[in-house]
């Protein structure tokens, strides 16, 4: 008989999976992790009943969160991840040769070395990367405590439920941005726009407050169900967000990497918001928003 998941996110909606086999189940420390199999999505994880990554469309997230930022700045030798225990960030991040350092600062260390072991496709070795540099502790807490700095901070955390809430709040953002090297950028995941619109509005509301230049990018991930997602943007250089498609496309091919989600015309296009998007982050007055 065939088993299902059913994710339990929402109340009264919800994605279910069939389970071709469970590698593994366990409570952590910290997090209930599953990691099973489905047909359609390959290997699947899953922390305190939610789906945080899939191998058939990780990339998407993946590639959208890292190379945004870095192809942006142009320049990026130092780069943190809050969370990203699955290793799919670092190793994206890595594929920057102009990177130097990378810290990943992962609260649960279970879910690392389970993700190793079942999920070796997301890292794909970047954790035996001698630039990676690996810390077990909360981001909040690392963030007010260290004092180096980064070129681009990436929140690649759960949804602001458990151990994640820490990585939504003013105090967090703050201490995020006094980590940010002059150009610094901090991007964030904030979850599906239309089923999760109040974590969008309260991040927009907390980097109104903090950062000279802020917005939201997107980009459809099939298993964050409920249409695109939103990414947070947040830097006190204003001209990060309107690099010309023509630098990008420079800076994409020299890099040499390749992508399957990730272009400078979908990095363009990806700050293109929907209205009702606009309206719930509050900035319907987009006249002085328009990239080049
Ligand atoms: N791509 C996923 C998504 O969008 O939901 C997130 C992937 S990753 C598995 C999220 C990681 O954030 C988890 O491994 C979790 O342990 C970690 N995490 C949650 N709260 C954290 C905190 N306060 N500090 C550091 N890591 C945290």
């Amino acid at each position: 008989m065939i088993k299902h998941f059913e994710e339990t996110l929402y109340n009264n909606y919800a994605q279910r999976f069939s389970v071709d086999e469970i590698y593994y189940e366990n409570k952590t420390e910290h997090q209930h992790l599953i990691i099973f199999h489905n047909a359609k999505f390959g290997r699947v994880m899953v922390l305190d009943g939610i789906i945080q990554t899939t191998e058939r469309d990780e990339f998407i997230y993946h590639e959208m969160l890292c190379h945004v930022p870095i192809f942006a700045h142009g320049a990026v030798e130092r780069v943190l991840i809050v969370g990203g225990g699955d290793g799919g960030m670092l190793r994206e991040v890595l594929r920057h040769s102009g990177v130097k350092k990378v810290t990943m600062v992962e609260i649960d260390e279970t879910v690392i070395e389970i993700s190793k072991k079942y999920l070796p496709n997301h890292a794909q070795g970047a954790f035996d990367d001698p630039r990676f540099q690996r810390v077990i502790s909360d981001g909040a807490t690392f963030v007010r405590e260290t004092d180096e700095k980064f070129d681009v901070v990436i929140t690649d955390s759960t949804d602001p439920i458990g151990p994640g809430e820490s990585l939504f709040s003013h105090d967090y953002y703050e201490d995020c941005k006094n980590c940010l090297t002059k150009n610094g950028i901090l991007v964030t995941q904030n979850g599906v726009a239309f089923f999760q619109a109040e974590e969008a509005k309260k991040t927009a509301d907390l980097f109104r407050q903090l950062f000279k230049d802020w917005h939201f990018y997107s980009a459809a991930v099939p298993t964050y169900v409920g249409g695109i997602m939103v990414f947070g943007w947040g830097t006190d250089n204003p001209q990060l967000r309107k690099i010309p498609l023509e630098t990008l496309e420079m800076r994409y091919h020299k890099s040499r990497i390749t992508t399957q989600y990730y272009n400078p015309s979908i990095h363009k296009a990806a700050f293109a918001l929907p209205q009702s998007v606009l309206e719930n982050i509050g900035k319907t007055d987009t006249t002085h928003e328009r990239a080049n």
